[in-house]
């Protein structure tokens, strides 16, 4: 394929295996070209400049995304040679995007090569030798030409399938609120630059009389054959050649100049997106600095971005990803995570346009609607689908900190909020009851502020409070008991982790909590710190041990969810692997499974009560959220069907169990009471039981202590966890 640089005067027998440039171009025409080039040349750097200068006048940013800056570039080329994101739930984009990736990058480096030997090793040569020597002769050549070709088809096939994805089969997913002509503009010029490119070559090894050894050249040679088959001739090729060759180059040119100015340029500013990635960005939010003003809290204007929340913006391809995951759009809510990255880009542009400047998130009248907000659920599925690492959940925070800070949060978030400030508990219960769903147990649960313990277990205000999750704690209770471990409870020391606390934007009740339960924490002696909620675990895990100022008493690695801890203590529970025969499906609860990576624990548990665990179409890190993070739990949102009960019927049409699943297993608390919810609302309460991991163990234990030969860790394991019985305490 000819680059616009490979151009080749008319071979003479015997001359070298190669092909000489500015073929009939001429030398006002090779002058011509050099000036474009450089005039080309500027307006891209000043472009790119341009940008990167924006992005400096951003805020500064609270992690550091440029430590080990070699490591961060070398895995950010990685992501983008393998196309490993784009593979990700969509083998057909993955294809496409590889094929338009690698050829767009062998001719750019192969235009390089060849501009390297023509402009540079030609001169030297000639500088030291005296004799104008080049490489691009002879089997180099040859290679080179192949290579080219090769990869250039690929290029024009990628290519042409994103021309039929977008205008054939118009896949829903690239069209939204913000497509535009620059969209069409982009995926054209790529394709016209590709064909463009053989055509100009098929001309020359026409009009150059067909080499024999051009015949490595085969699409060029193909393209050839084409032309002489419609009647152009040798002479008419040559004639048409400076045409076809001042087109591709003045294209390629304004291709180049154009990039920093439009979509081309996300293939920069997403590398870069990739290269300053924070691979705990969700995890863990950014604080709020302390000397901050009420009035300046969360983003007031767009002054308040940093600057790698502009370069997020900028990186967008606008491919949809996160939209096609999203379950609060999935119900018809009014939130689309890609609209409300480039409505944040478009208004920033037009603010240095000079236009108006308004609230970037009100209740009505802002950039980004209040409702909208609300209707996240922090659930992180958008920034896992992200092939260029957008963090949507940090901006989306920053605008729920500005809607807390104006009083535009929703009433019911309010009040719970006003729960946890007044009494430390999302229920608004008294402190003193948090410990009552132990009272049915026949054993103590040890106190760990009194005594020395191993495991220092957070139960949670679920299953502390709430009915249904009360059957969890004390399942877990059970296990731990059974298990012959050494564990406490804080009792009523124990508030509101505050991971929701934080999502919902307020900051400065999340950190309360947080000071709070490292005082509570810094009494107690404990070696690590077991959580039943997902939303629990992270915040301890990651959130707690860095927020500024607070001395935390324990590692990131010192905290895990129940499954984790109850699954390296399987080998000490007295079962056998058979005692239940349960169909199940497991669903992955957000905050445990995509957010920290464990998928297995859980299952292994499952199976090893010996049930049969089936697994729906979207799981481990695409599973679908129940709705209930971000503070979804304490509002009643308007939608067309609940996240929870599409997923219930996901459980029941679409596992591959080949029968209908009888359980529905969850491993969170707050899936629990979104489930239990949907299954009423979804009329599914004869044909599925939802059941938490624990509560299948717990049942697992009894049924194993029942069987004579059957031995128990000493401990009666009452059987209300499992069966139909499990919600009759609703
Ligand atoms: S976090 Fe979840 S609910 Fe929120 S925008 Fe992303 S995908 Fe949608
Ligand atoms: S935010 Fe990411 S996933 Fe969403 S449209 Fe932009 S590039 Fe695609």
């Amino acid at each position: 394929m000819d680059s616009v640089l490979s151009l080749t005067p008319l071979l003479q027998a015997g001359e070298p295996v190669t092909r000489p440039t500015f073929w009939r171009i001429g030398s006002v025409g090779e002058v011509l070209f050099y000036y474009l080039a450089a005039v080309t040349i500027l307006v891209f750097l000043y472009g790119v400049y341009d940008r990167f200068a924006r992005y400096a006048r951003g805020t500064e940013d609270p992690f550091d995304r440029l430590d080990d800056l070699p490591g961060r570039v070398l895995q950010a080329a990685k992501t983008v040679t393998t196309n490993e994101k784009q593979f990700d739930r969509d083998l057909y984009g993955g294809i496409m995007h590889a094929f338009i990736l690698w050829g767009f990058l062998t001719l750019l480096i192969g235009t390089t090569i060849l501009g390297i030997d023509m402009d540079i090793y030609r001169n030297l040569t000639a500088w030291f030798t005296g004799e104008r020597q080049s490489f691009f002769v002879g089997d180099f050549y040859l290679s080179y030409s192949l290579v080219m070709d090769s990869l250039g088809f690929l290029f024009v096939v990628g290519v042409g399938m994103a021309l039929y994805r977008r205008y054939v089969t118009r896949n829903e997913r690239l069209w939204g609120k913000h497509t535009s002509s620059e969209d069409a503009l982009f995926v054209w010029t790529l394709f016209l630059l590709g064909v463009g490119g053989y055509l100009t070559e098929g001309l020359r090894i026409l009009g150059t009389g067909y080499p024999d050894f051009e015949t490595v050249s085969f699409v060029g040679w193909f393209v050839a054959d084409v032309f002489g088959f419609v009647g152009v001739s040798q002479s008419g090729a040559a004639a048409l050649y400076p045409i076809a060759w001042w087109s591709h180059a003045v294209l390629a040119l304004g291709f180049i100049a154009w990039i920093p100015y439009a979509k081309p340029f996300h293939m920069i500013s997403s590398f870069a997106n990739l290269v300053t990635r924070d691979e705990k960005a969700g995890n863990r939010l950014p604080g709020v600095p302390a000397d901050l003003a009420p009035d300046e809290i969360g983003f007031t204007g767009i002054e308040d971005l940093s600057w790698k929340q502009l370069l997020d913006h900028d990186a967008c391809t606008k491919c949809g990803r996160c939209s096609a995951v999203c379950p609060a759009k999935a119900s018809g809510r009014p939130l689309d995570p890609r609209d409300v990255v480039l409505d944040l880009k478009a208004y920033r542009e037009s603010v240095d346009a000079g236009g108006e400047q308004t609230p970037i998130v009100a209740d009505g009248g802002g950039v980004i609607d209040a409702a909208t907000m609300e209707s996240c659920m922090s659930c992180m599925a958008c920034m896992d689908a992200c092939p260029v690492d957008i963090e949507h959940v940090p901006q989306f925070t920053e605008m729920n900190r500005r809607l807390t800070e104006t009083g535009a949060m929703d009433e019911g978030v309010q009040d719970v909020m006003m729960d946890v400030f007044m009494k430390g508990n999302s229920f608004g219960e008294p402190q003193r009851k948090r410990s009552n769903w132990a009272d049915d147990l026949d054993f103590d649960i040890p106190d760990a502020r009194d005594e020395a313990v191993e495991y220092l277990w957070y139960v949670g205000d679920y299953p502390s409070f709430d009915e249904r999750n009360k059957r969890i704690a004390r399942s877990v209770a059970k296990i731990l008991e059974a298990a012959d471990v050494s564990y406490g409870i804080l009792y009523d020391d124990e508030k509101t982790d505050g991971n929701d606390v934080r999502r919902v934007g307020e900051e400065g009740l999340f950190e309360e909590l947080a000071d709070h339960h490292a005082d509570v924490l810094a009494d107690c002696e404990f070696e690590k710190i077991v959580c039943t909620d997902p939303h629990s675990f992270n915040t301890f895990k990651h959130e707690y041990p860095v927020l500024n100022g607070l001395e935390w008493p324990a590692e990131e690695g010192d905290v895990y969810h129940y499954t984790q801890v109850v699954n390296d203590l399987a080998s000490d529970l007295p079962l056998s692997g058979t005692e239940l025969d349960y169909t199940v499906t497991y669903h992955d609860p957000c905050h445990l499974g995509r957010m920290n990576n464990e998928y297995d624990a859980p299952r292994d548990l499952v199976r090893e009560t010996g049930c049969d665990l089936f697994e729906m179409p979207r799981n481990r890190a695409d599973s679908f959220c129940c709705g209930g993070g971000g503070g979804g739990l304490w509002i009643d949102q308007d939608e067309d069907t609940k996240p929870s009960e599409e997923r219930l019927r996901e459980a029941l049409e679409d596992t591959d169990a080949g029968e209908r699943v009888e359980k529905f297993v969850v491993a969170c608390p707050m899936c629990m009471t979104m489930y239990e919810d949907g299954r009423k609302t979804g009329n599914y309460e004869d044909e599925l039981e939802i059941v938490g991991v624990s509560e299948l163990l717990a049942e697992a234990i009894d049924a194993a202590g029942r069987e004579p030969e059957g031995a128990t860790a000493g401990v009666e394991v009452d059987t209300d966890a499992g069966g139909e019985g499990a919600t009759a305490d609703d």
